[in-house]
């Protein structure tokens, strides 16, 4: 039997139910895994061991007390720093939230805690999540498992890392303009960006609004499934929280490809992607087409002016969604004479350098004589974008594309570039303008194998029709039956072993 911390959710739910290891063993072979190697990686902000013993003594104890069981009872699991946490802090990697505790718990989080998941901690993140490597934590860098002198993406790395490096069985992060998908091609590990208004966003620390999605990792496709079961669905707390019926996503797991019409848009094979990065993507279309999918090409002319569009909007929410920070309702409060020295010093010691420069740009591009040009416009072409997808999916029933151009860069080689790091979305940023949903899933490797190039994962992305999870999911399940780049794991030698 592989380590305890090397299981798959399924795999721990069946060893659970028959009986042959509880959820404290379970939940201590993953605190053990933390002390073991969470110094390199770095994954987690807090690390709440107490209470995930306490909550994996109650979740062993829910049969026999004839409580109500579920998927996920028992299974220990890791949060971005973005989502509140009741008496848990939630930084979202910001000095601004550094001493911030929430006084209640993000609907996903109340979602998890009432199936029995027993959460472990927070996990790192860009601040606010405004980044694409986990560099713009006002904490740490986090490091990716596959090679401790890269990133592993943003602003989801902690969760992505904590996942890949078996931290925990999955977590939780949120992507806004590619957040989770990119982190997961960068780790190789599974995770979804659902449609916008699948997942509830009360308690989700509002980045940009009309693009935020909470959204989970895990090593397989099959466990994502599980785990968006546990926190799909409307909520009376969050009023763009769509209605939609939720299906039941891991009952959709059948195996089968044929038939399935995946789609290939042509505009997403950007100038500067890395050959490995491409050939590893190409390589999983035939993979797809050998199960019996049929491979067509398509066109969403629009997608050169996701980037652009998407930095007018995603800002010029953020400006507006992080005014609340005023040094009098929440965090961290610089004194002065008057109301606006006390305002100016506190944003000026509390944001970072990322966060200060979205909120310049929103606010620019909000002011009056300058709205009609830049914010409505970007809304407008944002439609387009929209409309390119909605269209595709007339002909096909998903779409397949490469999540990154890149695989994961070395730790500081963008960090005086924002538009190289802007650059590491193209892929990502037109679905989430459109509020489509996306899976990434491993499909290989990129790299040499040598210490200038190690062999670094690459993640297929696989884009769906709004609220069709379901088909991304048997779609990257039915792949992930017939390949195995979703079991290869990093090699991280505890610390201990290395005598350091
Ligand atoms: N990297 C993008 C940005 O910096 C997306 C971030 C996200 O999805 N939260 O805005």
């Amino acid at each position: 039997m592989p380590a305890l911390y090397e299981l798959t959710i399924a795999e721990a739910r069946a060893l659970l139910d028959r009986g042959e290891i509880t959820s404290v063993e379970l939940t201590q072979a993953l605190l053990d895994r933390i002390v073991a190697v969470d110094n390199q990686v770095r994954a987690f902000l807090a690390i709440d061991d107490e209470s995930a013993i306490e909550q994996a003594r109650l979740a062993d104890a829910r049969p026999r007390r004839g409580e109500a069981t579920s998927p996920l009872r028992g299974i220990p699991l890791a949060i971005k720093d973005v989502i509140s946490t009741e008496g848990l802090t939630t930084t979202c990697g910001s000095l601004m939230l550094e001493n911030y505790t929430p006084p209640y718990d993000a609907t996903v989080v109340t979602r998890l805690k009432g199936a029995g998941a027993v959460l472990l901690g927070k996990t790192n993140c860009d601040e606010f999540a405004m980044g694409s490597s986990t560099e713009r934590s006002a904490y740490f860098p986090t490091r990716n498992p596959w090679d401790l002198e890269r990133v592993p993406g943003g602003s989801s790395g902690g969760s992505a890392a904590a996942v890949a490096a078996g931290e925990a069985l999955g977590a939780f992060g949120t992507d806004t303009g590619g957040s989770i998908r990119q982190p997961a091609s960068l780790c190789g590990v599974t995770g979804l960006k659902p449609t916008y208004g699948r997942v509830s966003r009360y308690g989700l620390v509002a980045f940009a609004s009309s693009l935020d999605q909470i959204g989970p990792f895990a090593r397989t496709a099959r466990d994502c499934a599980i785990l968006l079961d546990a926190i799909a669905g409307a909520d009376p707390r969050d009023s763009t929280a769509a209605p939609q019926p939720v299906p039941d996503y891991t009952a959709a797991l059948n195996g089968d490809l044929r038939g399935l019409r995946v789609g290939v848009p042509r505009e997403y094979f950007v100038d500067g992607m890395q050959p490995g990065v491409e050939a590893a993507v190409r390589a999983s279309l035939d993979v797809l087409r050998d199960a019996g999918a049929e491979i067509v090409d398509v066109s969403l002319p629009h997608t050169k002016y996701a980037l652009p569009v998407y930095y007018i909007i995603a800002p010029a929410e953020a400006s507006a969604n992080l005014a609340r920070y005023d040094g009098v309702r929440y965090g961290l409060r610089v004194p002065d004479q008057t109301y606006w020295d006390e305002l100016e010093k506190t944003r000026g010691a509390g944001f970072g350098p990322e966060v200060r420069r979205r909120i310049m740009l929103g606010t620019y591009a909000l002011s009056a004589g300058y709205y009609d040009a830049y914010y409505k416009r970007a809304q407008q072409v944002r439609t387009l974008i929209r409309r390119d997808f909605l269209q595709a999916f007339e002909q096909v029933d998903v779409l397949a594309a490469p999540t990154a151009p890149t695989v994961a860069f070395r730790i500081g080689e963008k960090t005086d570039d924002p538009l190289a790091m802007y650059l590491e979305d193209v892929c990502t940023l037109p679905g989430s303008l459109a509020g489509v949903p996306g899976l990434v899933v491993p499909c290989g490797f990129s790299g040499a194998g040598t210490e200038a190039a190690p062999l670094l994962p690459v993640g297929l992305q696989l884009i769906g029709r709004p609220f069709d999870e379901a088909t991304l999911l048997r779609a990257g399940d039915a792949y992930q039956r017939v390949t195995d780049w979703h079991t290869r794991r990093p090699t991280l030698t505890p610390e201990e072993d290395i005598g350091a």
